[in-house]
C-alpha cells in the first residue's frame, strides 16, 4: 500500500508542468576517499543539517514538485542518521543513493527501500581502479559492495565515469557488469572552471589524465552503447542522452541548461542552487517562497545560456523538458526502479 501511494504522489508530481523535476542533495561534506579527480575530499566539512532538518528539507523538495532525488556527498553513508533519512526520502521520491562502495555492504537493510543504489566502479583492473580512488582495496570493497547488495535484491547499479583513463574500458565494465544482473549507467569525467568565484562547491578536479582527448573513441563508444542499449536493457543510459554526449565530442552541444527549472541542487548546509558551479540563491527552506520570484527568474536566464560544465546529470535533466519528456525518461531510466517493478 505505501508502493502505491508513493506511485501516484510521484505521478501527480511529475505530471504537473513548470515544476523542478530533479534535486540532487549533497547532504555531507564528509569522504573516506581521495579521488584523484575530485576536490571534495579536500574541503570536507563537519557541519551539516541535523536529521530533523534535512527531513524538513525533504518536505519542501516533495512541495515543489521534485519527483527523482539523489542523495550523495562525500558519502552519505557516513552519517550516523542515514538509515532515517533514507527510510524518509523513499516514502516521497524515486531515490538514487551514492555510495563509493565503502560502506553499502554494511547498510543493506537501510538501502532495500532505495530504488537505486549507485556504486563507483571505474576500472576493471583493480590497481588502476584503487590507484583513481587513492585507496588501496577500494576495488576489492566496492565488488563486495556490489555483490552482496545484488544478492539481498537491492537494486543495485554501477557508475563508472567515463575519461581518458577509462576510455576503452567502458564497453568490457558494461558487459561484465550487466552479465551479471547488475545495471550499469555512467558519469562524464569533467572539472569546475571558475564561472563564479562564490560557487557553492567545487567537485570536479582538473587533471589531464582524466581529460578525453581521443574523442573520435568517444563517438563511437556512443554509438556503441546507442546500439548496446537497444538489446540490453540493463544499460540505464538514454539514447538521447548518449546523441547528446556524441554531438558534445563532435563540438555540437544541442542542449540549453535547465538549471533550477528542471534540477536544483541542495549542499549539506541546505543551501540551494542550480547547480554546485554557481553561488546560492538562499535556503532550502525559503526556497519555496522564492521559486517564482525575480531573483530565481533572473538566474534561469544566466543559467539557461551557460555552457560551462558537461556533468552528465546536469546535461540529462537540461535534455528532459515537462510532463510527456519525463514520461520517457522514466520509461528509458526507470526500468529497475523498485518502484516500477512493483
Ligand atoms: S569522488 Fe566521491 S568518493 Fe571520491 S573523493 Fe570525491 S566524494 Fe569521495
Ligand atoms: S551549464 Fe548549467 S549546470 Fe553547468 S555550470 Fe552552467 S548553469 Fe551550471
Amino acid at each position: 500500500m505505501a508502493d502505491l501511494k508513493k506511485a501516484v504522489s510521484i505521478a501527480v508530481r511529475a505530471l504537473s508542468p513548470s515544476k523542478p523535476h530533479h534535486a540532487q542533495w549533497l547532504i555531507t561534506r564528509k569522504c573516506n576517499y581521495r579521488c584523484i579527480g575530485c576536490n571534495v575530499w579536500k574541503e570536507q566539512d563537519n557541519n551539516e543539517l541535523s536529521t530533523v532538518e534535512v527531513k524538513k528539507g525533504l518536505d519542501v523538495l516533495k512541495k515543489i514538485g521534485v519527483v527523482e532525488l539523489v542523495i550523495s556527498g562525500g558519502d552519505p553513508l557516513l552519517r550516523a542518521d542515514i538509515d532515517e533519512i533514507i527510510d524518509y526520502a523513499a516514502d516521497r521520491f524515486v531515490l538514487t543513493v551514492y555510495d563509493n562502495g565503502s560502506m553499502a555492504a554494511k547498510k543493506i537493510n537501510a538501502l532495500q527501500k532505495a530504488d537505486f543504489v549507485a556504486i563507483s566502479i571505474d576500472s576493471l583492473d583493480e590497481a588502476k581502479n584503487d590507484a583513481i580512488k587513492a585507496v588501496p582495496g577500494a576495488f576489492k570493497k566496492a565488488i563486495n559492495s556490489v555483490e552482496k547488495l545484488h544478492k539481498e535484491g537491492v537494486r543495485v547499479a554501477v557508475t563508472p565515469t567515463i575519461s581518458q583513463k577509462n576510455l576503452y574500458e567502458i564497453i568490457d565494465i558494461t558487459n561484465y557488469f550487466t552479465s551479471k544482473g547488475i545495471p550499469v549507467w555512467y558519469c562524464l569525467y569533467t572539472y569546475d572552471t571558475s564561472i563564479d568565484s562564490n560557487q557553492l562547491f567545487r567537485i570536479g578536479k582538473v587533471n589531464d589524465d582524466f581529460v578525453i582527448t581521443d574523442k573520435q573513441s568517444m563517438i563511437n563508444l556512443c554509438n556503441q552503447l546507442i546500439e548496446m542499449q537497444k538489446k540490453n536493457k540493463r544499460i540505464l543510459i538514454s539514447t538521447k542522452i548518449l546523441e547528446a554526449l556524441r554531438a558534445l565530442y563532435e563540438e555540437k552541444r544541442i542542449w540549453k541548461c535547465q538549471a533550477l527549472k528542471n534540477f536544483l541542487v541542495v549542499d549539506h548546509l541546505g543551501r540551494v542552487s542550480g547547480c554546485h558551479n554557481h553561488n546560492y540563491l538562499g535556503s532550502i527552506f525559503d526556497i519555496e517562497k522564492k521559486w517564482n520570484s525575480p531573483l530565481y527568474e533572473e538566474r534561469r536566464r544566466v543559467y539557461h545560456d551557460c555552457t560551462q560544465c558537461n556533468y552528465l546529470c546536469y546535461v540529462a535533466y537540461s535534455l528532459y523538458s515537462g510532463p510527456r519528456s519525463y514520461a520517457s525518461l522514466a520509461r528509458d531510466q526507470w526500468r529497475n526502479a523498485k518502484l516500477l517493478f512493483k
